[in-house]
This record gives structure tokens, C-alpha cells and sequence, in this order.
């Protein structure tokens, strides 16, 4: 699982998850305080993987999309990437 970029502290998926479904908001290390902001890349990954699967909509059962959509959601956080972020949103 992902670490913190500055004391490698380990977070958990619940809060990779979490900092995805809430529109990749930082992670802050529960050991420094150091915000872990997610890669721009991978935002960018995580999001064509979650609309791309809409376009299927109309062509094939709607379960399959939808199960496409969930499955990303879920195992994205194994792919995080994060960099330090200092900057408040
Ligand atoms: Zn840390």
C-alpha cells in the first residue's frame, strides 16, 4: 500500500480510497502532517478508466459498465501515486 513521500508512514486503502471518491484530496500523513497530494497522472488514469466504461452505456448490459466503474474504483488505490503537496486547497 501507499506511503507517506516524507516519513513513509503507511496509509491504508480506506484512505486512498477515500481521498479518490472525494475528488483527490490530499492525504495527510497521520504521522508528520505532511500533505500527500495524488499524482497528476494518476488522476488523470483514474478518471478516463472511470468515464470510459460510460460510453459502453446503450451497447452492452448496464451491470457491465457499472461493474467496470466499481472495480476501478476499488483497485485504483493499489495504484496511487502521491507527491508532496504543500499547497492548501
Ligand atoms: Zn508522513
Amino acid at each position: 500500500m501507499k506511503k507517506c513521500k516524507n516519513c513513509s508512514y503507511p496509509f491504508s486503502w480506506g484512505d486512498v480510497f477515500g481521498s479518490n471518491i472525494s475528488g483527490f484530496k490530499a492525504i495527510r500523513c497521520k504521522n508528520c502532517k505532511t500533505e500527500n497530494s495524488p499524482d497528476s497522472i494518476y488522476k488523470i488514469a483514474v478518471i478516463l478508466l472511470d468515464v470510459g466504461p460510460l460510453l459502453l452505456f446503450g451497447f452492452v448490459p448496464a451491470y457491465v459498465p457499472i461493474a467496470l466503474i466499481v472495480s476501478v474504483l476499488f483497485i485504483s488505490p493499489f495504484f496511487a501515486k502521491y507527491e508532496l503537496g504543500d499547497k492548501k486547497m
